[in-house]
């Protein structure tokens, strides 16, 4: 499949990597940072040029996190309950926030309930159900791969999440019309490609193995 290289969005998964190896990274041009994990990721927002960065959240979020995802992050990739909308809706008329918040939905297609995600079933009711909140603007939908990579294993999950927004596309719900797809991490970005991400989640592919910070 010819892909456009504007296309696809890379996201620069910094979870595990120090201020100094980010700000690397930052000169030679990214602008997308992940973060999996709140508490991390404030410790190092600070110590970038954020006002030029766009904050990616990537990981399981915990209602109690939402407040502080709300104020430092831009983007979240793993919307995947009814209960993390509410939250959300509730903290964006706290905080008095008028942006609405870019979301993409987290589906799990790998049956490993450790990785988070909605299940197919699921998927439907909680698009719709998050459409009502002039907080949420969902552009998409994101997975995890198998992991170990197992080729014909990872092609067929990545295929389904593309067939799945097809398929909501075509359902045309009020509000909804999804163009992302976050899938692809440093191990399968290849196949994520070939079938159709247009944000692709890098960490070891730039920075090289995790170090722990504390
Ligand atoms: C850590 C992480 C990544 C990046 O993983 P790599 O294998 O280092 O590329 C991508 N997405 C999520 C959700 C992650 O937690």
């Amino acid at each position: 499949m010819g892909r456009d290289e504007s296309e696809i969005k890379i996201v620069a998964v910094t979870k595990g990597q120090s201020p100094e190896r980010i700000l690397e990274a930052v000169e030679c041009g990214i602008v997308r940072i992940g973060e999996n994990r709140i508490q991390e990721a404030l410790e190092k927002i600070p110590l970038l040029p954020h006002q030029r960065l766009e904050f990616h959240f990537v990981g399981q979020l915990q209602t109690n996190k939402v407040k502080q995802m709300l104020l430092h992050f831009h983007y979240l990739h793993s919307l995947d309950r009814i209960k993390l909308v509410e939250a959300i809706h509730a903290q964006a008329v706290k905080l008095n926030i008028e942006s609405r918040l870019p979301v993409l939905i987290q589906v799990n297609l790998t049956g490993k309930e450790t990785q988070g995600g909605v299940d197919e079933q699921g998927l439907v009711p909680l698009i719709e159900r998050a459409v009502r909140y002039p907080e949420l603007d969902v552009r998409g939908l994101m997975t995890i791969g198998p992991y170990p990579v197992d080729e014909r294993e990872t092609r067929r999950v990545f295929r389904k999440l593309w067939e799945l927004k097809e398929e909501i596309n075509t359902l045309k719900i009020p509000g909804v019309y999804l163009r992302e797809l976050s899938m692809g991490m440093s191990e399968d970005f290849e196949i994520a490609i070939e079938e159709g991400a247009t944000m692709i989640r890098l960490g070891r592919a730039i920075f090289g193995e995790r170090s722990t910070l504390k």
